[in-house]
């Protein structure tokens, strides 16, 4: 567990940092931001929020367009908002692959809504945060529409520079944050959140009367303001955030979209809403690599890595790149390995057609070199590597993990250290 937990952190840091770093830059590696909290879906999300009595629109969800057509009919609603469920924003103004414009459609006839669902559900949603060719929906959320008065944006995060929870609002909302942030920075508006006070009523009050929400309404949302700190608190959110939080003409303030990250850490505690992810959106590779308690991280080139830690991971990467090569994937084994995983981790690696060589950089420092050594051998044998191999390792037992490789007949390169490792991974592709 606590090795696990600490690979995780391990994993987001290198993310993190990997995102900022030029050589996934030049590589130019979008799969980097793919997934690092768990996400939910807006349907799944608004579900959370009204247990904690946060005011939501009446909705159903529906996986074909003839349960969605039902689901329009039940909600004898005077207008339906049909909403692609995606793990991604900018939904509104997406475009999908059946031509269909729009990932949310209002409308006041429901005997529509199973025709446009046909032309949403089982196609790909392109929007400005989905991958370019987009992500294929499955659910659609069929709610209630409400008439909008004015939108504005409300999220709580955990900030490092505050260290703790911050409140962010703008009275400037529906539309894209970072975009109010760049050109009206004056109208975003922050309020660190003393984590042991909680949100006080005045901040509470201040940050509504910031959001401009004026008279009754601004009461109304201070208080779904402080039930939206009790569900960041209450679920191990590391960010919730809603966009719009509307008023209605009617004098209701209602969240319309709704966006929780959680805190992977937590998840022993958080059984019942980690148990929501259905991982469908995630790199495959990824989740089955997770599978065996490995982190895997899928790059552009054809030189596959398989390391341990985040900086040895790194260096790999960039050392490749210094030699000219350039790295198909890395696979971090993390600490106290097994050697099946080390098998586990030659399976996942060789299965990507890309890869056109195999690049082991291990430093056994809690990990004992023999036991890669031997999942090496094993897997060797027992995948028939095609592909080149070199191995570098270095530190804990590493003379019997020579001696176990050297042995075992197999047309292993090794390496004497990492600058080595890579130059002769680099050449064994050139020939
Ligand atoms: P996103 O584009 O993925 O962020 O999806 P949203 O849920 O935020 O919906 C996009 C936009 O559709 C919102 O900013 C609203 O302007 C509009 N919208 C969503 N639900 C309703 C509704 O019930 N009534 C009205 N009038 N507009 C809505
Ligand atoms: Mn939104």
């Amino acid at each position: 567990m606590a090795a696990s937990m600490a690979s995780q952190a391990v994993v987001r840091a290198l993310r993190e940092t990997t995102s900022k770093h030029r050589l996934f830059d030049k590589f130019k590696c979008a799969r980097l931001s793919s997934r690092r909290w768990l996400n939910l879906q807006e349907y799944q999300s608004k579900k959370l929020m009204q247990e904690s009595g946060v005011t939501v629109q009446r909705f159903y969800v529906a996986d074909t367009a003839s349960e969605a057509l039902e689901a329009a009919k039940r909600l004898e609603a005077k207008e339906i908002v049909l909403k692609a469920q995606i793990l991604a924003g900018g939904r509104g103004k997406g475009l999908f692959d059946s031509g269909l414009k729009g990932g949310v459609h209002l409308t006041k006839d429901p005997s529509v809504v199973g025709e446009l669902a046909n032309k949403m559900l089982g196609f790909s949603l392109t929007t400005k945060q989905t991958p370019k060719e987009g992500v294929k929906v499955k659910t659609v959320m069929v709610a209630e529409a409400m008439d909008i008065s004015r939108e504005t944006y409300f999220a709580i995060l955990m900030d490092r520079a505050c260290n703790g929870p911050v409140m962010v609002g703008s009275p400037q909302g529906g539309v894209d944050i970072e975009e109010v942030a760049a050109t009206t920075p004056e109208l975003i508006f922050k309020e660190p959140i003393d984590i042991w006070e909680g949100v006080r009523d005045d901040q509470a009050l201040r940050m509504a009367g910031n959001l401009g929400f004026k008279g009754p309404l601004e009461s109304q949302a201070a208080d779904q303001i402080k039930r939206l700190y009790d569900l960041f608190l209450k679920v191990d959110a590391t960010q919730v955030e809603v966009n719009p939080l509307g008023e209605t003409p009617e004098g209701q303030v209602v969240c319309f979209d709704a966006k929780i990250n959680f805190d992977d850490n937590a998840e022993f505690r958080q059984k019942a809403v980690f148990a929501m992810d259905d991982m469908s959106e995630s790199d495959p590779t990824e989740t089955e690599a997770a599978k065996w308690d490995l982190k895997y991280i899928g790059l552009d080139g054809n030189i596959a890595c398989f390391v341990n830690g985040a900086g040895l991971a790194m260096a790999t990467c960039d050392i490749i790149d210094l030699h000219g090569g350039k790295p198909a994937n890395f696979l971090d084994l993390g600490g106290g390995v097994k050697e099946n995983q080390v098998y586990q981790a030659f399976k996942l690696l060789t299965a990507d057609p890309k890869v056109e060589a195999i690049l082991v950089n291990i430093f056994g420092g809690i990990v004992n070199c023999a036991i890669i050594a031997n999942g090496i051998t094993k897997a060797c044998r027992e995948l028939e590597l095609k592909v080149p191999l070199v191995v570098r390792l270095e530190g804990t037992n590493v003379q019997e993990a020579k001696r176990i490789l050297s042995e075992s007949g197999l047309p292993i390169t090794s390496a004497s250290d990492l600058d080595d490792a890579a130059k002769k991974a680099v050449a064994s592709i050139r020939k």
